[in-house]
């Protein structure tokens, strides 16, 4: 069979023949690319010669192509060009990929030799071959692959029950929300905006009831449903179902909660820490618990005073509106959204005549070109996914080529929804030399009609950027070896790059290259930028302090090995300085909280705060020396873009900014600064 999947590309700058590709090509491709894995892995362990950093690690950094060649295309296809039938060839392919690794972690001899390379690297001069050996003698030991048998063995089988845990956890979740059904008549929709009633209009249709409307625990439903429904008495029953979901009951989550979290702590026991959150920061810019709840109290001090205050504003128009002393949980919602409409008389799609996708695409580029001398030419000869694709090869300012960027901006019904890059080629080395990148962004964009170009919300332009960022990251890397190029970073340091690009979109010199009315050509005014500004900070002391909460809550289970007794009385005894209302009898954030139980969150989730102080941060070093400022970008791009994972990125954060990150700009940003602090 001509399988395409199993050679080496011909095509134009080695890009994937994707119109060549089958569906039928991938599983016969996998098994002769992991046969090849196993040979090349059995060559480099079972060497005569003395381990060194070329045979053995270098030699493991260069292995294992042709599964890459068939795995990157799959995952690819998977998210951007998929049915059913091609989505369900992942339960062959990946428990082949998972069996393969573990074959890797779990060969001593190969273990051995890295290890011996690793106890002599006084011997290795070059900084990039001593990180690259670093790490990977400490994925290794991650793995267990410095164990004895007992342990490992453990290891595995706690790895085996975990990844059997996760998904009950979040069937539980899924069943819940299911579960729920609130059933109202015409006279029950008071308040709802039209787009809310067809919503829920449609839902009951589809459960065949077509002279009904039906209100879910999905966030499309409830969420319009809080803010806008007059009926006090449902909305408090839509809170009340939606904040004791899976605490006890027929799909009760408490104890895989406890369970969870338990053989997280075991693991990390066993691998030599204290509790789980130890182990994951020993791989987090973070570093420590102590950095980390100096980051959540200090963003607690600088919020709580504006939450409180946002509490008592809604008090007061609740009263003001309804006469309401006694303002509950269900009835923030709907009155903050009051207030809002009270403050800020301005629709957001009114400025979707601004920001039409080609545009808003041009923009990006040239705010590119701007910082970092980047040029797009768009290429006609590349093989694509789909019709929908562009590809663009990129230059830099003395014309050399940088890489490839695909661009996939709308939905369709084989792609998965959300946005996001990945990179379809890594920068760095190959059996025949450094090779640069193929980066492809993805989104799923309001679509053009027959009547209109595409024209975006204010939040979809943002999307665009904040990838575009991750795609900058992953284009301008440049480094020896793949490991430790691009967006291979830290976890808590790789939304940098991202959420710094979002700043731009803020900024009336960047909105005037590109938010021109799609009809009249006339630019974004000032009083539409100033509002978009005000707004966006409504709340923001409220939304902090619900963020934070999240974080104590997430620490509390994974930065102690507690045994937890009761989930409820735990988690409000974690949380309780972050709560504004009394506590609801049964209600449990923990049960509900796949982020940390059922994702890969666990000890991670103030990475989302971390993130932004660092962007905050670092944008402000844009904002004083000019936000196009070629100087500060070069730096930007030296310090960081370009780096990877070649230092901790503390040091690679203070080699571009002269100092470590400091919260205050976040807090400025976001209104959360007195203006004499
Ligand atoms: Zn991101």
């Amino acid at each position: 069979m001509d399988n395409p999947l199993l050679k080496k590309s011909n095509e134009p700058f080695g890009t994937i023949p994707f119109n060549d590709i089958k569906k039928d090509h991938f599983i016969p491709a996998l098994d002769a690319a992991i046969d090849e894995g196993k040979a090349e892995l059995d060559e480099i362990s079972s060497n005569g010669d003395d381990p060194t950093f070329d045979n053995t690690v270098l030699a493991f950094e260069l292995s294992f192509s042709a599964i890459d060649r068939v795995a990157k295309p799959y995952f690819h296809l998977f998210g951007s060009e998929s049915d059913d039938a091609f989505q369900s060839l992942a339960d062959e392919i990946s428990p082949k990929l998972a069996k393969f690794d573990s074959d890797i972690y779990l060969n001593d001899k190969l273990f051995t030799r890295i290890k011996e390379v690793y106890d002599n690297k006084d011997k290795i001069s070059d900084s990039e071959d001593l990180r690259l050996l670093e790490i990977v003698y400490k994925d290794f030991k991650r793995n267990g692959a410095n164990l004895n048998q007992d342990d490992k063995e453990r290891l595995r089988n706690l790895d085996n029950e975990l990844s059997t845990l996760s998904p009950k956890f979040s069937n539980n979740t899924l069943k819940a929300t299911n579960s729920f059904e609130l059933w109202l008549d015409e006279a029950d929709l008071e308040g709802l905006p039209d787009m809310a009633r067809e919503a829920a209009k449609m839902a009951a249709k589809g459960k065949g009831k077509d002279d009904r409307w039906l209100i879910t625990l999905q966030f499309p439903s409830f969420g319009p449903f809080m803010k806008f429904s007059k009926r006090r008495d449902l909305r408090e029953k839509v809170h009340r179902a939606m904040v004791t979901q899976c605490n006890g009951g027929e799909f009760d989550n408490t104890s895989l909660c406890k369970n969870i979290a338990d053989l997280k702590h075991e693991r990390a026991k066993i691998l030599g820490f204290d509790n789980y959150a130890d182990y994951i920061l020993e791989e987090r810019m973070a570093e420590n618990q102590k950095n980390i709840f100096n980051l959540l109290d200090n963003l607690y001090d600088a919020s709580i005073g504006y939450a409180k205050n946002d509490l008592k504003e809604i008090k007061k128009i609740a009263q003001e509106l309804d006469g309401l002393t006694d303002l509950e949980p269900w009835d923030f919602s709907y009155y903050s959204e009051k207030l809002k409409q009270k403050l800020y008389d301005f629709n957001e799609d009114s400025l979707r005549p601004y920001f039409q996708s080609e545009k808003v695409i041009a923009g990006v580029f040239d705010i590119a070109k701007k910082l970092y001398g980047l040029d797009f030419v768009v290429l006609n000869n590349i093989q694509k996914w789909h019709d929908d694709v562009e590809v663009y090869e990129v230059f830099d300012e003395k014309e050399s080529h940088v890489g490839l960027l695909y661009v996939d901006l709308f939905p369709r019904e084989t792609k998965r929804s959300g946005a996001w890059m990945n990179p379809i080629k890594e920068q760095g080395m190959e059996d025949d030399g450094i090779v640069r990148p193929h980066i492809s962004l993805t989104c799923n964009l309001t679509k053009p009609t027959d009547e209109k170009p595409s024209l975006l919300t204010y939040s979809e332009v943002e999307t665009i950027f904040h990838e575009f960022g991750h795609c900058l990251h992953g284009l301008l890397a440049n480094r020896k070896y793949k490991s430790i190029a691009g967006t291979n970073v830290f976890w808590d340091f790789v939304e940098l790059p991202s959420q710094i690009m979002e700043n731009w979109v803020g900024e009336k010199e960047a909105l005037s290259l590109f938010a021109h009315h799609y009809e009249s050509g006339e630019i974004i005014s000032d009083d539409l930028i100033q509002k978009i500004k005000e707004s966006q900070n409504f709340m923001s002391g409220t939304l902090c302090l619900r963020q934070l909460s999240f974080g104590y809550l997430d620490m509390a289970w994974f930065g102690k090995n507690n045994s937890v007794d009761n989930v409820e009385d735990f988690e409000w005894e974690a949380t309780e300085k972050t709560n504004l209302f009394d506590k609801i009898p049964g209600s449990s954030m923990s049960c509900k909280f796949g982020h940390i139980f059922a994702g890969g969150y666990s000890a991670g989730y103030y990475s989302y705060k971390w993130a932004e102080v660092l962007e905050a941060d670092a944008f402000e070093k844009f904002k004083e020396d000019g936000i196009f400022n070629r100087q500060t970008a070069e730096s930007f791009r030296d310090n960081i873009l370009s780096q990877g994972n070649i230092r901790h990125p503390m040091e690679l954060y203070k080699a571009f900014r002269g100092r470590e990150p400091k919260v205050e700009a976040l807090l400025r940003r976001e209104g959360l600064l007195s203006v004499d602090a």
